[in-house]
């Protein structure tokens, strides 16, 4: 089954370009917060690095979650897009001093501290200014999440958080200072995570965790857990909206809070990823010796998963009820790895035809690249076409 798109107005746009279904996004926002609400203390930021579409944004802000940014330019797009800076958390290996300063001026919830360097010059920066800065701990759990390397941040040896055995000596350190107050522990294992498995792992060492801290009469409030769950690349169609309930279900069982702790959540893809497609047209359909070609005009500059982790979209022929056949769909960008897939199926293509790339909503646009001096897609929501 093919997705349902308004052909008719894509004709007097210009591809490539992302189409955006916000009915779907607000379906999708709609079952979170009716699943969230399951729980008093649950609370669900936006992970704005999956896509910072300000008509997305905004979307996303009206249905009352907050900001999880990882730069100053994305606190500022979510202050610009009217998220409120008590729901904005900010985290990220490499915080810039004028993004730590950034983020004290707007009085942001809270910085997701990775190491302590980071935590030295927070107290510094926050010191000048006279104010306090809320830190919560980025821990490293040493949880693998079964996904593509390149997307599990949890282990060991990445390069993301605080190992296990140096958090109570960074706690030590933080409680000596001023100018931070520690509120929280941080986690974040990774992306695509489909294994609720892998978050009942988590859940596990948080435990852990949490009774150390307790054996030291150490209380802290938020327990943060980052984001990760993954979407259906194969069957955009068949879950539209992934499982929030299993996946909240699961921490409500596994995890245990303390009295008066709120549980945070940081989801990106889960929340944007399957209301976007990135449209493209066919430019030509080429005979090689043992297979065709279909070159799209659209490039990995325009969608880079499938070139950076082996990503599969979904692929649809639009314009095309023909019988079908098989092509290797690849863009036009000069680099071997600009293929979007090999040996995919699609109705009988021809130039002209509209191809869409489905689940694209999350890191798509806001990876686009001017790579080859090609113009960025834009990005159109369903809403313009009424
Ligand atoms: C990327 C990221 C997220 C969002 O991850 P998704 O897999 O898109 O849900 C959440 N928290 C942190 C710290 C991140 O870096």
């Amino acid at each position: 089954m093919k997705g349902t798109f308004p052909l008719q107005q894509f004709h007097k746009l210009r591809t490539p370009f992302y189409y955006y279904d916000t009915a779907l996004l607000r379906q999708t926002l709609d079952t979170i917060r009716t699943e969230a609400s399951r729980y008093e203390n649950y609370a669900v930021h936006y992970a704005v690095k999956a896509n910072a579409n300000p008509k997305l944004l905004t979307i996303i802000r009206e249905s009352g979650l907050g900001a999880d940014c990882v730069s100053g330019g994305e606190i500022r797009a979510a202050v610009k897009a009217g998220f409120p800076a008590g729901k904005i958390v900010f985290a990220g290996v490499g915080k810039a001093d004028w993004e730590i300063e950034l983020a004290l001026d707007y009085d942001i919830f809270c910085f997701n501290v990775e190491s302590v360097p980071e935590l030295e010059v927070i107290e510094q920066l926050a010191a000048a200014k006279g104010k306090t800065a809320r830190v919560a701990f980025r821990i490293n759990p040493d949880v693998g999440a079964h996904t593509h390397a390149n997307i599990t941040t949890g282990l060991a040896e990445n390069k993301f958080g605080i190992s296990m055995q140096d958090m109570d000596r960074v706690i030590d350190r933080c409680m000596g200072m001023e100018h931070v107050q520690f509120i929280g522990l941080h986690f974040h294992i990774g992306s695509q995570i489909l294994d609720m498995g892998d978050f009942v792992a988590l859940c596990n060492r948080i435990n852990e965790l949490q009774d150390r801290l307790e054996a030291r009469h150490i209380r802290i409030g938020h327990i943060n857990v980052g984001g990760g769950l993954g979407i259906d690349y194969g069957h955009p169609n068949r879950q539209p909206v992934p499982d929030f309930k299993t996946y909240f279900a699961t921490y409500a069982s596994r995890l245990r809070l303390r009295p008066g702790q709120t549980l945070h959540f940081e989801l990106g893809r889960s929340v944007v990823g399957q209301c976007g497609s990135l449209i493209s047209r066919v430019l030509y359909v080429k005979q090689g010796v043992n297979k065709q070609f279909a070159i799209l005009d659209a490039g990995m500059t325009d969608l880079i998963r499938p070139a950076l982790y082996q990503a599969v979209h979904k692929i649809e022929n639009l314009s095309s009820e023909a019988p079908t056949e098989t092509y290797d769909v690849v863009g036009p960008v000069c680099e071997s790895s600009d293929v979007f897939g090999k040996g995919v199926t699609l109705n009988g293509t021809k130039r002209g035809d509209f191809i869409a790339l489905r689940s694209a909503g999350a890191y798509g646009e806001i990876m686009a690249s001017s790579y080859n001096c090609r113009e960025l897609p834009k990005g159109y929501t369903s809403d313009e076409f009424i």
